[in-house]
């Protein structure tokens, strides 16, 4: 059996309203959905997507979990800090078995999760092949009898755990648009499908070129819930770069609003969806009378 993580964190989390200058002369109101406190091991969206994957696995008899992810993965991290020896990480890019470890992967292992590095194309081959029964038998073959996880950690329950972020937002109408960034999807999936009628949600992606997105926000949530919301746009025009990339500008949009607010905000997916709503606020996304809350998917690294 696999032992949820302990103790359940507190939920729900806060939301606090933040009175930003550039955002009042664009009559545009912000929020701030504090997920970046939940959860002290497993932080954020990934505590929200993660706990009904890992309710499922414990109920379906699975004492491991599989799951896929980049070396700079915040899912992989999350799942290791989670359920650590019982979990296995497929690593994209066989090249980095035999180098330093660098401080994400470090610490997967450290909590006791298997690192399996694969070359790229097999990387592929495996990821996008979870329906294909040959593919599961391979990695079943290699690993052992595992609960999969797919990359970014993104299926239905991911979304169901999503959705209890708007769930815990009571009181929103049609005046009222919730932001996140997204990153694979999920999150904005539940998000939106959350949300009661008449409100919206807007997604940043935080990724270049990522116009597959949308097909993949309507997927998880045909897959959660038969039906997709209607909901929910989003935004490709504030990736700054692509993942992983802070470009100067977003950088000094960033620390400024750190300053602003006394907090601090994770680069590569909370500060882009942050700066996005600066820049789109007065617009006809977020026209004036907007309240807009954005979900802080994450503590700063
Ligand atoms: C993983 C992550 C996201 C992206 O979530 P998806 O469900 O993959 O779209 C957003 N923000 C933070 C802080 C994350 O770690």
């Amino acid at each position: 059996m696999l032992t949820l993580p302990a103790p359940a964190p507190s939920l729900p989390s806060p939301l606090t309203p933040l009175s930003d200058p550039a955002l009042s002369r664009a009559g545009v109101e912000l929020r701030l959905k504090r997920d970046d406190l939940i959860g002290d091991r497993v932080p954020g969206n990934k505590f929200r997507k993660l706990m009904p994957n890992l309710r499922a696995a414990a109920e379906a008899g699975h004492s491991r979990v599989l799951t896929f992810g980049g070396a700079y993965s915040h899912h992989i991290a999350a799942v290791a800090a989670a359920v650590g020896p019982a979990s296995v990480g497929v690593i994209r890019g066989d090249e980095l078995a035999t180098r330093p470890r660098n401080p994400s992967l470090a610490a997967a292992e450290a909590h006791g999760m298997r690192l399996a590095f694969v070359s790229r194309a097999d990387y592929r081959r495996l990821r996008d092949g979870l329906d294909d029964p040959a593919v599961r038998e391979e990695l079943r073959r290699a690993h052992g009898r595992c609960w999969i996880v797919p990359e970014g950690g993104s299926n239905a329950l991911a979304a169901r755990g999503a959705a209890e972020t708007a769930a815990e937002l009571t009181g929103l109408g049609p005046r009222d648009v919730v932001c996140c960034a997204v990153g694979t999807g999920g999150t904005l999936a539940g998000i939106a499908a959350g949300l009661p009628p008449g409100a919206r949600a807007l997604g940043v992606a935080a990724l270049r070129g990522a116009g597959y997105l949308e097909g993949e926000v309507a997927r998880l949530q045909t897959a959660a819930w038969g039906r997709t919301s209607g909901n929910w746009a989003i935004d490709h025009g504030h990736h700054g770069g692509g993942y992983g990339r802070v470009q100067p500008e977003l950088e000094r949009f960033a620390a400024a609003f750190e300053a602003r607010h006394g907090l601090r905000v994770e680069r590569r997916y909370v500060a882009k969806a942050l700066f996005a709503v600066h820049r789109l606020a007065g617009g006809p996304l977020l026209p004036p009378g907007t309240r807009v809350t954005v979900v802080v998917t994450g503590p700063p690294d």
